[in-house]
């Protein structure tokens, strides 16, 4: 007990130090708030009472969830949309979340693109209801960036294949062009030799 207090009283004294004589909050708030050991540096908070204060808010339209401390409450409450409905309330509207796009991360089993990567050795990813390609990239970017290269020399390949088959296309109906024009112009270039031909 006599130890818990001198630790207790050493923290104290350190939050004091940290914050320099800045109330940041009151001592009762602090009450089994801070978990920490004698040799933390700083104490740590406990997470659900760091929310303490704040208040859950939703859009009205979108069901989007937000947070906001307790003394911004009848602030956010009197934001209006231009057409002067009320933009957030303070009760769960329970509307389905818009996932845009509703994107899969490339390594979630269930994205189109998973079998390219299966066999490649990374880890599955749960990521989903990814709403544009842009935060899809930026995703794949952050968290699997062995997996980003894969996918970007898979796409490189795919695009060199696709190239290919276009120029082979192309190539195909050059050449049955030709042929027809040559079978076309055949006659037509007698023609011309004769109209050539004719002023002389
Ligand atoms: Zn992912």
């Amino acid at each position: 007990m006599t130890t818990e207090n001198a630790t207790q009283e050493s923290w104290e004294e350190a939050i004091s130090r940290v914050s320099d004589g800045e109330q940041t909050a009151p001592p009762a708030m602090q009450e089994g708030e801070v978990i920490s050991s004698a040799s933390d540096e700083f104490p740590t908070k406990v997470k659900s009472l760091r929310h303490k204060g704040y208040v859950p808010y939703w859009d009205t339209r979108t069901g989007g969830y937000n947070e906001c401390p307790q003394y911004m409450r009848w602030q956010i409450g009197e934001i209006k949309r231009p057409d002067g409905s009320t933009m957030y309330t303070f009760v769960d509207p329970k509307i389905p979340p818009d996932y845009g796009l509703d994107l899969y991360c490339p390594l979630n089993s269930k994205s189109p693109d998973y079998d390219k990567v299966k066999n490649m050795g990374f880890a599955e990813c749960s990521r989903k209801h990814v709403p544009n390609q842009n935060a899809l990239d930026l995703h794949v970017q952050k968290s699997h960036k062995r997996a980003a290269s894969a996918l970007a020399q898979l796409k490189t390949d795919a695009i060199r294949e696709e190239d290919r088959d276009l120029q082979r296309q192309m190539l195909q109906s050059n050449q049955q062009l030709i042929q027809s024009m040559a079978s076309q112009i055949a006659p037509q270039v007698v023609e011309e030799e004769d109209k050539d031909k004719a002023p002389f």
